[in-house]
């Protein structure tokens, strides 16, 4: 019966996946939005109680208190119920650290009501013991920020001594927490930013998580302008902890993601001079304008109630010229103006749909917003997206 029921749940996620892909197919055949935004991230909070060295949020808003910023919990809820009843199946909840609101429980019991999938992004230091009851009984998936497998290097990359500690404190009390629980559908993962000084240290990293017992680990690629951008000699590191990786994979359980922007290094289609200015994407928009697939299915609001198409796109809410420039073309509506459907279906995300159905890279503000984009080449790049599975 137990059988029967996974295949039966496969071959429906298999179908909603098929119907997704025909749905983005038609979307852009037509230049018409065809579905309301499957996936809503909202960063609920933009505070942080850690200060991570490839992080900039943290520095604009020491800079400028007033960056600092939260939706208040009556306009959240309000977001969750019109999100429920336009149809949107998945929340993500990011920060800014989010389990630091007060309404953190709150805010789970509320969207679980209404029958989210949940997700949430957290640096791990802070999750109570109520929490964490909260978030396995309710089926979230969780993805702890995780840098460094031991705690000099990880507390030097999250800027600040004792974080290793704690976090991984409260990894182990999640997962035992969780074998208790034995129907939940709960996921944990570490996901962890592969940076200049931790490139050496990733095969480290996902021994200790099989050791902890997570579900997954997930490795992305820095971007942005910090000092953690990765340069040539950081690639050779990479490539050998990919290999080490490789070899131990098999004799685990747990599922890893290599984000693509680190297969596409490694298999030499991105150029090194992007990587090195922190934008990773820019390569693979040169060689082709693509569209961006994000402004159909998903969006983001940010922690003043701004929308936007991503969260690379609300980038410029932080900072200084020329990205409040960018702002003005990338945000598109304000959730406290107006409702969350009259931003998706209305006449500016149409415009700039429109705009991005093929991305100009060398055009402002592209070139500083959409370097950084993890999105839109999953479907445009099957060749290279089956040669990269094969090398894996
Ligand atoms: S970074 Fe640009 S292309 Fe990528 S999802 Fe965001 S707006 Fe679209």
């Amino acid at each position: 019966m137990k059988y029967h029921n996974e295949i039966q749940g496969k071959l429906e996620n298999f179908w909603k996946k098929i119907k997704l892909i025909l749905t983005l197919h038609n979307s852009l055949r037509y230049h018409k939005v065809l579905t309301s935004p499957q996936e809503v991230g909202i960063e609920v909070t933009n505070s942080c109680n850690l200060q991570c060295i490839m992080c900039d949020k943290w520095k604009w808003i020491k800079k400028d208190k007033r960056l600092g910023g939260n939706l208040t919990t009556q306009k959240l809820k309000s977001i969750f119920d019109e999100a429920a009843k336009i149809g949107v199946k998945s929340i993500i909840l990011t920060g800014g650290e989010p389990t630091l609101r007060k309404d953190f429980c709150e805010l789970i019991e509320y969207l679980s009501h209404l029958n989210f999938n949940i997700a949430i992004t957290t640096n791990g230091t802070y999750i109570t013991s109520k929490m964490r009851e909260l978030l396995i009984k309710n089926n979230v998936k969780v993805f702890f920020s995780l840098h460094g497998s031991y705690a000099e290097l990880c507390d030097k990359l999250e800027g600040k001594s004792g974080t290793f500690k704690k976090v991984i404190k409260n990894i182990r009390d999640f997962i035992s927490t969780k074998k208790k629980y034995k129907d939940t559908r709960c996921k944990v993962a570490i996901r962890c930013v592969v940076q200049k000084e931790n490139v050496s240290d990733l095969a480290s990293l996902f021994k200790l998580a099989d050791k902890l017992g997570v579900d997954m680990v997930t490795y992305t690629i820095v971007h942005g302008r910090s000092r953690a951008r990765l340069n040539e000699k950081c690639i050779q590191l990479l490539y050998g902890s990919f290999i080490k990786i490789k070899k131990i994979i098999s004799t685990t359980n747990i599922d890893v993601v290599f984000h693509p922007h680190l297969l596409l290094l490694l298999t030499g289609h991105l150029n090194v001079k992007d990587i090195k200015q922190g934008l990773p994407s820019l390569s693979l928009f040169r060689s082709k304008p693509v569209p961006c697939l994000a402004s159909y299915i998903s969006t983001f609001i940010d922690a003043f109630g701004n929308v936007y198409p991503c969260p690379y796109a609300s980038l410029p809410t932080y900072s200084y010229y020329p990205h409040l420039h960018a702002r003005r073309y990338f945000c598109l509506g304000n959730i406290n103006e107006e409702s969350l459907s009259e931003i998706w279906y209305g006449k500016k995300y149409d415009e700039f749909r429109r705009e991005v159905d093929a991305i100009d890279i060398n055009k402002f503000p592209f070139s500083i917003v959409c370097g950084h984009c993890e999105n839109y080449y999953f479907f445009k790049r099957t060749y290279q997206y089956v040669k990269l599975l094969s090398f894996l």
